[in-house]
């Protein structure tokens, strides 16, 4: 008999949400994660404390902005970063423990250690070798590295680097305006760093509807960011008390350097696979690194299931957690499912983005026949009490049938609002079904149902 019925490689949200749904589907669980704390990126280095941090910095953000138009005379805020730093560990801290709670909580075993996979249905970890009928591979991803750009995790940081810098620095170069780059680059912003954004392609966020992202470039300029588009890194080095980048415009191919206090290395990430011993196994991998996986996240390999952003997919932690559950009722003989057309994006920013399904690009590149519904959230009186008018809501929906095709918003709030959406898609909804719900005043989801409106008869505040 096995050991166990599954064991979980990895405590990322992929991971520790997986082997949850396995204990509560009534399997012996176990789950191997060779770092101190559980969690995964996401709750050590990734979403949580960025958040933690994006939330303080807010906080100086409105201080400087706004406290004074509402008679709050607040002076100039001092900012201990020290404590700020503080503040940002303690909530990992509280989040990683509540998982180690959770798996006492569910009887799931946590192997401490870093795993391997000798043959299917064992997993080594230090010198104990564990059997289990399932295997499920939830490794997680680590930054991509850029050829030429030398982390020393100082001055040329990735975002874990990023996360603990040792003093605010005065200027901030970003490689990469993608969603890590701007969060970040935005927290160093509002404390009063200088940031200059050099990215390959011509826009910022890929792959984000293009309208959105031309409004998020020129509102990130207002709050102060520099951007250098079209232009190809070359070098990033750490030198005494800095670092230099060295970038090609794609335009005139001429050279520029710039210096800085500090470079962050925002160019996306990679699978992590290493130590696994998945190549001897001969579990096949896709050109980019994934563990190749079927529709149900089945590997090559006869049990052994692979998950989260070690796969295919958006590297995003929710999509890792909706198939560490769907995986494991696979496991439990039942029918998990994730629906990867309604998989929401957010940039928690100020604005924040937040999107779902198709954009308008792509929509136009299909030839799919299209209604656009716009609300700008200067009609939303929440909004203008908050000072976050700047922004919309614009809805893409089937022009015959009216059925709700994506979702882009940019404005306060948009991560919160974008789930009506998701909802109703996945519950096939048209824009008018939004349109006749009744929406809360003065919400800032009134913007939402306004753009619902903007694809039939008309907004009724714009
Ligand atoms: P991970 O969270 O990477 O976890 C994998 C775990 O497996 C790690 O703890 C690792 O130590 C462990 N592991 C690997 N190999 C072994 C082994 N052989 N033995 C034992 N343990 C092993 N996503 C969002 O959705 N929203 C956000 O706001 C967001 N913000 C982010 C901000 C930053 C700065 C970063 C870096 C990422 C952010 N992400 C965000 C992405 C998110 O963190 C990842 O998509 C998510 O963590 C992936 O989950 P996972 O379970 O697949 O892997």
């Amino acid at each position: 008999m096995a050991d166990y019925d599954v064991i979980v490689i990895g405590a990322g949200p992929g991971g520790y949400v997986c082997a949850i749904r396995c204990a509560q589907l009534g399997l012996k669980t176990a789950c191997v994660e060779g770092r101190e704390t559980l969690g995964g990126t996401c709750l050590n280095i990734g979403c949580i404390p960025s958040k933690a941090l994006l939330h303080a910095s807010h906080e100086v953000h409105e201080m400087h902005e706004n406290f004074a138009k509402m008679g709050i005379m607040a002076g100039t805020p001092d900012i201990d970063w020290a404590q700020m730093k503080s503040y940002k560990d303690d909530v990992i801290k509280s989040n990683t423990t509540g998982i180690e709670f959770l798996f006492k909580k569910n009887k799931i075993d946590w192997l401490k250690g870093w795993g391997s996979i000798p043959k299917a249905g064992e997993v080594k970890v230090g010198d104990k070798t564990y059997t289990a009928k399932n295997i499920i591979v939830a490794s997680g991803s680590v930054p991509a590295s850029l050829p030429g750009v030398e982390v020393d995790e100082k001055t040329v940081v990735t975002s874990t680097g990023a996360l603990e810098l040792a003093e605010i620095p005065k200027k901030m170069v970003v490689i990469g305006a993608g969603v890590i780059g701007l969060e970040m680059g935005s927290v160093y912003a509002r404390l009063g760093a200088e940031v200059t954004v050099v990215e390959y392609l011509d826009g910022i966020t890929p792959g984000a509807d293009a309208e959105v992202a031309r409004q998020f470039q020129k509102m990130l300029s207002k709050q102060g960011f520099d951007f250098v588009l079209g232009a190809a890194v070359q070098s990033a080095t750490p030198k005494e008390g800095g670092a230099s980048v060295t970038y090609k415009l794609k335009k005139d191919d001429s050279e520029h350097t710039v210096e800085a206090d500090v470079v962050l290395v925002a160019t996306g990430r990679t699978p992590f696979t290493d130590g696994l011993g998945l190549a001897d196994l001969g579990v096949e991998m896709t050109k980019r690194g994934q563990i190749a996986t079927d529709a149900h996240w089945k590997t090559s390999v006869d049990g052994i299931y692979a998950i989260g952003d070690a796969i295919k997919g958006p590297m995003l932690a929710h999509k890792a957690e909706d198939e560490g559950m769907a995986v494991a009722e696979v496991v439990a003989g039942k029918h998990g499912h994730v629906n990867y057309d309604v998989i929401p994006g957010v940039i928690y920013t100020w604005p924040e983005v937040a999107s779902v399904g198709k954009t308008e690009e792509a929509l136009k590149a299909e030839g799919r026949a299209y209604k656009v519904g716009k609300f700008s959230f200067m009609g939303n009186g929440r909004a203008k009490a908050v000072f976050a008018s700047d922004g919309f809501v614009k809805m893409l929906v089937d022009k015959e049938t009216d059925r709700i095709l994506g979702c882009h918003i940019i404005g306060p709030s948009a991560g919160d609002l974008i789930h009506e959406i998701c909802v109703g898609m996945e519950f096939g909804a048209a824009a008018q079904d939004i349109a006749l719900t009744c929406h809360a005043h003065p919400t800032f989801s009134e913007a939402v149902r306004e753009a619902a409106l903007a694809c039939g008869d008309g907004p009724i505040h714009s």
